[in-house]
């Protein structure tokens, strides 16, 4: 058995597919039936075309046409007449089709990474990736394409992009498993959204692990085993059955308050990544978005989402919410979240640099397309608007009259706005905790970001598996800067919420519900179990509970 970070509750028992770069080796060979090696390179060419097409439509349903849009450049690319043509002129002159592909390719690659363009730069990027699956339909390899599975399977990698999360065959995919990676890792939160069962922090999984093996795995507890005997198999089986039974029976909860056995109500919503996760919280009953991570809708591609691409995207979560409260969160790049288009500078501390709110009012073009996005879009449901790593109050006072401007732009070129848009900000620098009573006055709410005001507070990056143990909720620094959280919100008359993991985290929410947190934020299936509890627990229990953590963690 190994152990690893269980990041995402379930039990997986399935077969493994181990997501590696591998190396093509391309070798030059004579050949003589020149027409049969032009009419292999043709069915390589086909089987990329039509496998991409699948991709396209199955991006397209699960994430939307914007998504998919990469597989149509990709599509593009294989009808060019300079990469197909010239390719078939080399197998003419008696060389093998791999050969005379791989060095057109290579030519064509060399010119683009030579001019000093970034979108040529991203083409050649581009061919490489596309040629790769020609090349292994050629070699005769098999793809290693998650984008489009046959079969159910156990991915295990070193670590998963955020576009590979998103452009992953979901429904084969049936857990995850990586060497790297801590709770709050974004690997660790696509799959909590995305509800797969997700190990990380295995270290060297990829390495103990071939593709066809089989494992077991308790995404809670972190166990894993190689390739289980008969015994493990039905050990692992029964607990999958009772899990699935336990998860049949949270869904009595739906349409329940969540309410202590004292009369307490608190607001149980839940955290998303792009319009689709949606329905995984109308599943499990959320009350709400509490966080809407906007980052993902910028990823996974060339260029910045347009004012329109993002305005459907937040009027599209909106409605479908239903007049139920929605956290937009303003863009948060930075820090583990990168964008190939945006040039960022080498940082020695990402995490302490140029991200979220501070790249935003740097790149005023940016912020201000979404929030003219964000803007017009309120008229569609209960916009609440939140900046993200705000660290003292200059900073929110020039974020607000970023957007007052903003707004009186739109009101000029004759939008209508929501009246009642909530705005707040995001308390996960240990610097905005300290100074919440003063920030308290300029915001109607505050948002706990644990993931973030752990790291900084205990100075632990939340990302670096060997210092995990060192990441705790339960540091009494951390428990005393949400209680004083808390309690300047109330001060201010203003509610709080928290949208960090420990919001969802069984161990951690009767203290917070005894702290006074008004709102609980967390992945759509955190939300059920999280019902369950609150029912069974009483306030004054609760407050009992945190007092003594909070004199003595
Ligand atoms: C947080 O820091 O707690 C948070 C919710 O933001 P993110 O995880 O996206 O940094
Ligand atoms: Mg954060």
């Amino acid at each position: 058995m190994v152990k690893g970070i269980g990041v995402c509750p379930g039990i997986a028992l399935g077969k493994v597919l181990v997501l590696q770069e591998e190396e093509l080796n391309v070798e030059k060979e004579e050949i003589e039936d020149i027409e049969l090696e032009k009419e292999r390179f043709n069915k390589a060419v086909l089987r990329s075309k039509e496998d991409l097409e699948k991709i396209k439509v199955q991006v397209t349903e699960e994430l939307g046409e914007d998504n998919a849009e990469i597989f149509q450049a990709h599509l593009m690319i294989l009808q060019d007449p300079e990469l197909i043509d010239s390719t078939l002129k080399k197998i003419e002159t008696g060389i093998n089709a791999e050969y005379a592909f791989n060095e057109v390719v290579n030519q064509t690659i060399q010119v683009f990474e030579a001019i000093d363009d970034e979108y040529l730069r991203e083409r050649a990027a581009d061919i490489k990736d596309i040629s790769k699956r020609v090349l292994k339909y050629l070699l005769g390899k098999e793809q290693s394409d998650i984008t489009s599975l046959s079969e159910e399977i156990i991915l295990v990698a070193e670590d998963l992009t955020p576009s590979d999360t998103a452009s992953m065959d979901k429904k084969r995919v049936k857990g995850f498993l990586t060497n790297i990676g801590g709770r709050t890792s974004h690997t660790a939160i696509m799959a909590r959204t995305l509800g797969i069962p997700a190990v990380v922090g295995l270290n060297n999984i990829t390495e103990n692990v071939k593709s066809g093996d089989i494992v077991a795995f308790d995404g809670e507890t972190g166990e894993v085993i190689i390739n289980p005997n008969d015994e493990q198999k039905k050990y692992y089986e029964d607990k999958k059955r009772i899990y699935e039974e336990n998860k049949k029976e949270l869904k009595e909860l739906v349409g329940k308050e969540s309410i202590t056995t004292d009369g307490k109500v608190v607001e149980l919503v839940g955290n998303i990544g792009t319009p689709s996760d949606v329905e995984a919280l109308i599943d499990n009953d959320a009350e709400g978005v509490g966080l809407f991570r906007t980052e993902f809708l910028y990823m996974n591609r060339h260029e910045l989402p347009t004012e329109e691409e993002q305005y459907n995207a937040y009027k599209t979560v909106l409605e479908a919410m239903k007049n139920k409260p929605v956290v937009i969160r303003t863009l948060d790049i930075g820090g583990d979240k990168n964008l190939d288009y945006l040039k960022f500078d080498y940082e020695m501390n990402p995490f302490l640099g140029y991200r979220a709110i501070r790249l935003c009012l740097d790149r005023r073009d940016i912020f201000c397309t979404q929030l003219r996005a964000l803007l017009r879009a309120s008229i569609y449901g209960k916009l609440r608007i939140m900046f993200p790593m705000i660290s003292s109050l200059e900073e929110l006072l020039e974020a607000k009259e970023i957007l007052s401007q903003v707004k009186e732009e739109l009101i000029n070129e004759g939008y209508e706005i929501s009246k009642d848009i909530e705005i707040g900000m995001m308390i996960e620098v240990p610097s905005a905790a300290i100074i919440s009573d003063i920030l308290a006055k300029h915001v109607d709410f505050f948002s706990i970001g644990t993931n973030d005001l752990i790291q900084y507070t205990t100075a632990v990056d939340r990302t670096n598996e060997k210092i995990s143990h060192l990441y705790s909720p339960f540091n009494l620094g951390v428990l005393r800067l949400i209680k004083m959280v808390i309690d300047n919100a109330h001060q201010e008359g203003i509610w709080v919420g928290m949208c960090g993991e420990m919001a969802g985290d069984k161990t951690l929410i009767p203290i917070l519900l005894g702290m006074g947190l008004d709102e609980f934020s967390m992945s759509p299936i955190s939300i059920l179990p999280a019902r369950r509890l609150i029912r069974s627990l009483s306030l004054e229990e609760s407050e009992k509970i945190s007092c003594e953590k909070l004199r003595n963690a």
